[in-house]
Order: C-alpha cells, then sequence, then structure tokens
C-alpha cells in the first residue's frame, strides 16, 4: 500500500522534526479522518517552534486546520508524541478529547510527576547499579534539559487495550504493547492490515527500553524489556500488511524487522554472558563493557539497555543477582 492509498482510506502522515538524533529521524504525526470529516490525531510532535510550524504547514497542505480537531489520541508518554497536543487543544478553539494508556497518563498529564520529583529515586536506583558518585554527578548535569519543547496536557482521558475507535472510513483497535514504554498502545485497523505502532516498532532503530520505576520510586515496576519481548511476539503474529511507525516512513515485513531485532538481543546477551564469564559484575561495569565508549549524557539510555538484558537474562535462570552489599551484581548461574 502506498501514501496516496493511505489517503483515499482517510489517513495523512505528516513528519514533524526533533532536535534528537537517537530517536530515529522525525516524528509522524498522523491524521485520521472522523465520522463527520473533522481531525483525529495519533500523536501530537513536539511543542517546539519549529515542529509547531511543520505540523501548522502540514494542517494547510491538507486544507485543514487545529479546527478540525476532535480527538488525540497519544502513543505514549515521550514528548516527541505528547508535547504539542496542549497547544492543538487550545488552537482548536472547541473541547478536543485527548486520550492516552492509563499507564502513561502521569507522563502526558499536567497532574503527573515531573523529573524533577522523579530524580532522587532515579539516582539511587543508579547506585544500586552500580554508578560511581563522579559520573551521577556528571549525568544529573545533562539529563532533565528540553521540557521547554514540551507542555504537559491539562485533561487527560485513559484508554484502555481492546478499545475500539471508529474513524470516517474503518475502525482501529487499541493494542497495549508495553515495552518502550508501559503504556504504549498501537492502533491495529484488521480490516486493512494497518499497525500504527508508534515506536513500539520502528524499521531502523531499536525501541530502547529504558528504566522505569514505579511511582513511589519502587524498583521492578516495570521489566521493559521483559515486557517489550512478550509484546513484541504478539505483534509478530498479526497479519500486518503495512506499519506506520512512529519515525521514518511505513514499511512492509514487520517479522522480518523484528526477527532482526531478536537477533540483535541475542547477541547483545550473548556479548553479556562473555563479559560475566570473568566474574561478577554490576549493571554499570557490564555497560561499560558493552559501550566503552559512551558519553555521560547517553548513560542513562546505555544502563537501560544493560540492565533491561540482565533482567530477561534473570528472568530465564541464566544469571543471579547478588543484591547484598550492594550495588547488585550479577553472575552467570551454574
Ligand atoms: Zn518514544
Ligand atoms: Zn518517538
Amino acid at each position: 500500500m502506498t501514501e496516496r492509498e493511505l489517503e483515499s482510506l482517510g489517513i495523512w502522515r505528516i513528519p514533524v522534526p526533533i532536535p534528537f538524533v537517537q530517536a530515529g529521524g522525525p516524528v509522524n504525526v498522523y491524521l485520521i479522518e472522523e465520522e463527520d470529516g473533522g481531525l483525529a490525531l495519533f500523536d501530537s510532535g513536539l511543542g517546539s517552534a519549529e515542529a509547531r510550524a511543520a505540523l501548522a504547514e502540514g494542517f494547510r497542505r491538507l486544507g485543514r486546520s487545529p479546527a478540525d480537531l476532535r480527538r488525540i489520541v497519544i502513543s505514549h508518554g515521550h514528548v516527541d508524541h505528547y508535547g504539542n497536543a496542549q497547544n492543538l487543544v487550545e488552537e482548536a478553539g472547541h473541547p478536543v478529547a485527548v486520550h492516552a494508556h492509563a499507564a502513561d497518563v502521569g507522563k502526558v498529564a499536567s497532574h503527573g510527576q515531573r523529573w524533577r520529583d522523579k530524580m532522587g529515586h532515579y539516582g539511587a536506583y543508579l547506585v544500586r547499579l552500580g554508578v560511581p558518585p563522579e559520573v551521577l554527578m556528571q549525568l544529573a548535569g545533562e539529563l532533565g534539559g528540553g521540557y521547554d519543547m514540551a507542555r504537559r496536557v491539562n485533561e487527560v482521558h485513559a484508554i484502555a487495550e481492546g478499545a475500539r475507535l471508529r474513524f470516517r472510513r474503518f475502525e482501529a483497535e487499541v493494542l497495549h504493547m508495553p515495552g518502550h514504554t508501559s503504556g504504549l498502545i498501537c492502533l491495529w485497523v484488521a480490516s486493512h492490515g494497518l499497525l500504527l505502532a508508534a515506536d513500539h516498532l520502528l524499521e531502523r532503530v531499536s525501541p530502547n527500553p529504558i528504566i522505569e520505576l514505579g511511582p513511589e520510586g519502587e524498583e521492578g515496576f516495570f521489566r521493559p524489556l521483559v515486557s517489550y519481548l512478550s509484546s513484541i511476539a504478539r505483534t509478530r503474529e498479526l497479519p500486518v500488511q503495512l506499519v506506520l511507525p512512529g519515525h521514518g516512513p511505513p514499511f512492509s515485513g514487520h517479522a522480518r524487522v523484528i526477527d532482526a531485532l531478536l537477533g540483535f538481543y541475542g547477541k547483545r546477551q550473548e556479548r553479556i554472558r562473555e563479559l560475566l564469564a570473568g566474574g561478577p559484575r554490576t549493571a554499570y561495569e557490564v555497560t561499560v563493557g558493552l559501550f566503552p565508549r559512551t558519553r555521560p549524557g547517553d548513560l542513562f539510555l546505555t544502563i537501560s539497555e544493560s540492565i533491561a538484558n540482565l533482567e530477561v537474562m534473570e528472568g530465564r535462570g541464566e544469571l543471579l543477582r547478588e543484591a547484598e552489599p550492594e550495588p547488585y551484581r550479577f553472575r552467570l548461574a551454574a
């Protein structure tokens, strides 16, 4: 199916620029025609001036405006996906409902916790993962920026797995696919084999599993890669004709992309086994072994990747965690 054919189904893709390179290029905002001729949005793009201009230009090219908006569905609580939603609600000049999965509502809504409220919990957890104090200081200096590009949304309604959304030319089912975040949702258009996948499945970038503690800093609240692997197994079984991803152009061959990802994680775990063959290691030591040239600013992403893989291997009984004394040390099971 081409993008022209998508348009005949009432789906338009507007790529919106973002300033971070790791994400895999501009973020896609999808416009979907509503039954009354208005528009739904799947994701909003960032709230930066550049992103807002690109979206406004996209609307203009289609002869549309934010006044046509009826509802905004947010795939997950990352700034590039929800950051412009509140601006659009205000520009519409009439009520527009914003939906996100319950597990990500707190990341999208203005009543949710901010990074500064949670930093203490994350810092303590990184110490348990073996991050040395001086590295932690450097990291704290680099994190937490970028929030001027996104506004939280005043009112967010929770949307659940299995919900059916009726649009002009098709019905879509909400699929909860935890992994990239705990509340990520995809829209599945079974009648046409279309999967609006957001960051759950990208053609060229693995969807980084990121450390996510519970609301009170609880550990084990969410094991991103453990969840992701079961979500992606579910996705592989769907009769998908075309993936409409959160970044990059639509692509087919979802099983091929998923198998390549599984191979990628398999290799990473093989490398972790090699590192642990030399004796017990902290998650930080594993991270330095996997990513020897990592910059302090990237440490949160790289250590997230390490601990996520360690959790998967721990869950399979391949390795054991020595929890005391802190920091945690992982060793191969006999
Ligand atoms: Zn994301
Ligand atoms: Zn994204």
